[in-house]
């Protein structure tokens, strides 16, 4: 078994990195390779703005790289929930933006000429117990009325050709819903971006930051450029790098971790066994599991798996063995089947699990996607890219306030609080 991401390891490695040591002067800079970051270098070079981005380790390092596959259409939150945290307007804006933003990397993939098996598969939010299946299809309705019609409620005899398994209840059906190769997704953004004009450099963590005439000089230890504008894409990974002059994030960005297996290509026998459908599929548990098949037909299978702030092959490790045994209960036949690869990554979360984009602290950013993210982080990109050039109006977080979460400086010392928490919610639900 590999403890690497199965996304980086069937990507051809990035060549279009700058080699010589960081020096320039640019209208801005990026701080992040990951989708986010990527998406905000590739539309302002496009749009003939001069622009470097510089990445801590490679492009892909942080969630990018290292996710589930999964491209879900609209709110991950209940959608009465998110009403009355957000108000009827800013929910349903939001809840379209999230659609929009997968319409958004469908379009760019075939502008940009981008091969990653995208794939308007569909999703099922899967009730994982009997008393789960009321409420999720309460809110399909719910949904379906007043925001995306295009989804419907499918019953347990329904489920049987979609996922092979007796462990669920009924399933909310989105089909707006898409999965893409996520590897080869974020190095077509990468060549997109640098055939623009943008300079990125990789093993290139900022270490600081300090006024510079009108601008701003951001430092790393293979040295220093300048620009006038700076935007932070740094996401769960924000307080991976220490001395980075993002205090304002790390007290408002939870870094929790996210682990995945892949299996072996299974036989067309076993994918009909087990994911006939072939599409996204979450469960409801609030620590629950999500899963798909990849594109070469592994079985990729997800899940918080342990309430951790860390992501490393021993952590990993044992998160992978507790994904093994759930899936192995969802799936058992799938019990004998190797496990080729084992990963893990950083959520970037918020307290209240909506993301946020704005100007704070000199700079302009957008994260805290809370494990919902791989399709929003694209139109955030092209978002920041508008705020960078002095344009608002696109952005559907405009305004939304984010207080700093007490007692949070980068490590989150309550999350086995919070895993001892959710867990008795999910038992006694
Ligand atoms: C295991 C896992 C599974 C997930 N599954 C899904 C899924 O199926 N569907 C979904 O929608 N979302 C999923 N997500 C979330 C999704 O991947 C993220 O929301 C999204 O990729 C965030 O992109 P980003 O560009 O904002 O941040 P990231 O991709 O995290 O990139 C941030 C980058 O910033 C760099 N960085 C940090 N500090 C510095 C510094 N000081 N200097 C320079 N660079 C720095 C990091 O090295 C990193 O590369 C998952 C996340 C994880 C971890």
């Amino acid at each position: 078994m590999k403890f690497a991401s199965y996304w980086h390891d069937t990507t051809p490695a990035f060549s279009g990195a700058q080699a010589g040591a960081v020096e320039g002067r640019y209208d801005v800079v990026v701080i992040g390779g990951g989708f986010t970051g990527l998406n905000a270098a590739r539309k302002l070079a496009r749009e003939g703005v001069r622009v470097a981005l510089l990445e801590a380790a490679h492009l892909g390092a942080g969630g990018s790289g290292r996710n589930g596959g999964h491209l879900n259409n609209g709110i991950a939150h209940g959608y009465a929930d998110a009403k009355a945290h957000l108000g009827n307007d800013r929910a349903r804006h939001l809840y379209r933006a999230y659609d929009r933003s997968i319409d958004m990397i469908e379009d760019l993939i075939a502008e940009e000429g981008i091969a990653c098996d995208f794939r308007r598969a569909g999703k099922l939010k899967l009730a994982s117990k009997p008393s789960h299946a009321a409420g999720l299809r309460a809110n399909q309705e719910l949904v379906a009325r007043e925001v995306d019609p295009a989804t419907r409620w499918l019953d347990r005899a329904e489920l049987e050709g979609e996922v092979g398994s007796q462990s669920f209840h009924g399933a909310a059906f989105f089909e707006k819903s898409a999965m893409m190769h996520m590897g080869r997704y974020l190095s077509g953004l990468a060549d997109a971006a640098v055939r623009h004009g943008a300079d990125i450099w990789e093993q290139a963590p900022v270490t600081g930051r300090r006024k510079a005439g009108s601008g701003w000089q951001l430092d790393t230890p293979r040295g220093s450029l300048e620009a006038e504008t700076v935007i932070a894409a740094t996401g769960g990974y924000s307080a991976q790098v220490p001395k980075a002059p993002l205090g304002y994030f790390r007290k408002r960005i939870i870094p929790v971790g996210s682990f995945v297996i892949a299996t072996r290509p299974l036989a067309d026998s076993e994918v009909t066994a087990t994911l006939p459908g072939n599409r996204t599929c979450v469960t409801s548990l609030n620590i629950g599991n999500y899963f798909r098949l990849s594109p070469d037909k592994r079985l990729i299978f997800g899940g918080r798996a342990r309430f951790s702030a860390r992501s490393d092959q021993q952590s990993d490790a044992r998160s992978g063995d507790i994904l093994r045994a759930a899936m192995t209960g969802v799936f058992p036949h799938l019990a004998r089947v190797e496990v080729d690869y084992c990963w893990g990554g950083l959520v970037g979360m918020t307290r209240d699990r909506f993301p946020r984009a704005g100007e704070a602290d000199g700079m302009v950013y957008g994260m805290g996607y809370s494990g919902h993210g791989a399709q929003m982080s694209t139109l955030l990109g092209q978002v920041l890219a508008d705020l960078a050039m002095g344009r608002r109006d696109t952005n559907p977080l405009d305004g939304l306030d984010w207080p700093a979460v007490p007692a949070l400086n980068g490590k989150p010392w309550f999350l086995p609080l919070a895993g001892l928490w959710f867990g008795l919610k999910d038992r006694l639900s």
